[in-house]
């Protein structure tokens, strides 16, 4: 049981949750109830940690694609409701991430570098509308606005080339 009881404890100890305090507490219990000559002790602290650890599965699941980079929404149709508003020349660098019921989003839009400060402003909000109205899931959009020049074209190229943005 060496191995198998130093890797829950140290499992329980990772986080500072109080059902994770709990199971430490637990664990040392049984370990010293063990010790002190009452076997009985262990089964029962076994079974509240392996509880714990279907739990803890299940918010560990959770938290690696809340923190991985899978692309949450679908990058093509962001970019597609991004192109549908009136102004948008072209975008590249779509991210979306967070959880599948609360999505965040950061794009970059390319419109007309002669525009002014106010119009383009306009269009970067309308750009974070369209996104959201198109996908329910997105909490938050940031449209990050860029003049449509040769360099901002090339960006968009070769993400298009890293077939990033298929089918736009
Ligand atoms: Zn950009």
């Amino acid at each position: 049981m060496g191995q198998k009881f130093r890797s829950e404890l140290l499992l329980a100890d990772a986080s500072h949750t109080r059902s994770d305090i709990l199971v430490s507490i637990g664990v040392i219990c049984g370990l010293a109830a063990v010790r002190l000559g009452f076997p009985i002790a262990d089964p029962l602290f076994a079974s509240r940690r392996r509880r714990h650890r279907l739990d803890r599965r299940g918010v560990l699941r959770q938290a690696d694609q809340a923190l991985s980079d899978t692309a949450r929404l679908p990058v093509p149709e962001v970019c597609a409701a991004a192109l549908a508003v009136a102004g948008v020349l072209s975008c590249h660098s779509v991210r979306t991430r967070g959880t599948t019921s609360e999505v965040l989003v950061d794009l970059h839009i390319q419109v007309d570098p002669v525009i002014t400060v106010a119009a383009g402003h306009r269009i970067a909000e309308e750009v974070e509308r369209a996104v959201c109205a198109r996908f329910p899931e997105v909490a938050d959009v940031i449209a990050h606005l860029e003049p449509f020049d040769d360099y901002q074209a090339k960006k968009t190229a070769s993400e298009k080339a890293a077939g990033l943005l298929d089918q736009v």
